[in-house]
């Protein structure tokens, strides 16, 4: 297996890279093919096939005309587009959207940060680049038409998307991880989960979706696993920001955390997800929830939902408040929820860790950072543990209308964290503004 290969085999397993192989060798492969693998719902054509099936569909009226936002290379511009969606296949569901969060995912996402290997990407879509791809892997909308096949879902029926799909059948799902579904091994690539094929267009060009999602889009047409019903009286603004940064923040302090009451906590990076992790600490009972951020305002936030105590950076954790309030024991959790995880703040964070005490690694990082700074010896003499963690570690299913309910009833914060609203044509606007600071949580309303 070469080098750049490997990441993705441990990644995602052996059956993965199987089952992708497979598909890419029948993919390249000058015999036409129908036929398909694994479960089902994997048929895939080749990309030859699906250009005329595509044809076909236009003639039938197939398609609609939206706005989308898009980036079409690496450090390139967030760019509003009008391109054309097709009618969902079997298993997929075209969704009107209503709102569509910002989050500093779809930045990694536009500088190229979490874009794989030129060869993995081949392997998975049949292109060397994730690029042209819409952004956007949080929102929430209501079903506007279904495919063949689709039954938990209906016209009419309110949805979150959720960056995490999740099947329902793989060995993760029926073991209650379904943020570990197996389907996730797609969401880096772009086409469409059911077939391998392509539902956006620009021109003659496909068009990738985040996440297998592509929230930033009047209309958007997903994989029924890739959304999360919720009740028809909940909080669509709220529902779009709860299906990725908060409901992972939140799990990574109740979930990988397991934050229990009397704890100390810190979180690191109060943003949107931090802001999560925050609030979620404190439903968990903590004693005490410091939150660490270089800007003022989000730590100024961060104290009105939750936290206990607030500085700008670790190191003033360590010498200013953690000395007095711990009595020098440190943080039994420490969350890492900053932007863009840089190896010097893992050893900060692990610094401030307790005794037996738990570093929860929530934040992304570029896939080039392949080494972080451990003092190892005292990673062990501590008896600390470091977690990594998708989605929060929790079911999506479950904790998307948990959340929301929560919010209902006035128990979770959401609106106190959107600084404002932006159109579908403003989404580089939005984006400059979350880089500056400006934004905890930018929200695009269609
Ligand atoms: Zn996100
Ligand atoms: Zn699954």
């Amino acid at each position: 297996m070469s080098r750049l290969l490997a990441p993705f085999f441990v990644h995602n397993g052996p059956k993965h890279y199987a089952k992708y192989f497979h598909w890419h060798s029948r993919h390249t492969s000058k015999e036409p093919h129908t036929s398909c693998f694994g479960p089902d719902h994997f048929t895939w054509l080749k990309y030859e096939q699906w250009a005329s099936v595509r044809e076909a569909m236009k003639s039938h009226g197939g398609t609609m005309k939206v706005k989308a936002a898009i980036v079409t290379e690496a450090n390139g511009p967030w760019r509003t587009e009008v391109i054309e969606i097709d009618e969902p296949h079997a298993h997929e569901v075209k969704v009107k959207m209503a709102f569509s969060g910002l989050c500093y995912s779809d930045e990694h996402l536009r500088h190229g940060d979490i874009a794989q290997a030129p060869e993995v990407m081949e392997m998975l879509s049949g292109r060397k680049s994730v690029f042209p791809v819409i952004g956007g892997h949080e929102g929430s909308g209501i079903v506007e038409s279904v495919g063949p096949e689709v039954t938990g879902l209906q016209p009419g029926d309110h949805v979150a998307v959720s960056f995490v799909p999740s099947c329902g059948k793989c060995e993760y799902c029926l073991s209650g991880r379904s943020y570990i579904c197996d389907m996730g091994a797609t969401i880096l690539a772009g086409p469409m989960i059911a077939d391998g094929t392509w539902r956006h267009h620009l021109g003659e060009e496909n068009l990738n979706r985040m996440c297998q999602v592509g929230s930033m889009s009047e209309y958007i047409v997903v994989h029924e696993a890739s959304l999360i019903r919720i009740e028809p009286w909940l909080d669509l603004r709220a529902a779009a920001l709860i299906s990725c940064g908060l409901s992972t923040g939140y799990g990574s302090a109740v979930n990988r955390g397991d934050v229990k009451p009397g704890d100390t906590v810190a979180v690191i990076g109060c943003g949107g997800v931090g802001s999560g992790a925050i609030q979620g600490a404190a439903h968990a009972g903590a004693r005490a929830v410091i939150a660490i951020d270089t800007n003022q305002s989000k730590v100024d936030r961060a104290l009105k939902i939750g936290a206990t105590h607030g500085c700008a950076s670790t190191l003033d954790a360590a010498f200013t408040i953690l000395p007095e309030l711990t009595w020098g024991k440190n943080c039994d959790v420490v969350i890492i929820t900053v932007d863009n995880l840089t190896s010097e703040l893992f050893e900060q964070a692990r610094s401030i860790t307790a005794k037996g005490g738990t570093i929860v690694l929530t934040s992304l990082a570029s896939w080039d950072l392949t080494h972080l700074d451990i003092n190892v010896m005292l990673l062990a003499m501590m008896n600390q543990e470091i977690r990594g963690t998708v989605f929060g570690s929790e079911n999506p299913r479950i904790q998307v209308p948990k959340l929301l309910r929560l919010h209902h009833e006035g128990k979770f914060y959401i609106d106190e964290l959107v600084t404002r609203e932006y159109t579908i044509d403003q989404v580089q606007q939005a984006a400059d503004d979350l880089a500056s600071g400006e934004n905890l949580r930018g929200v695009v309303r269609f």
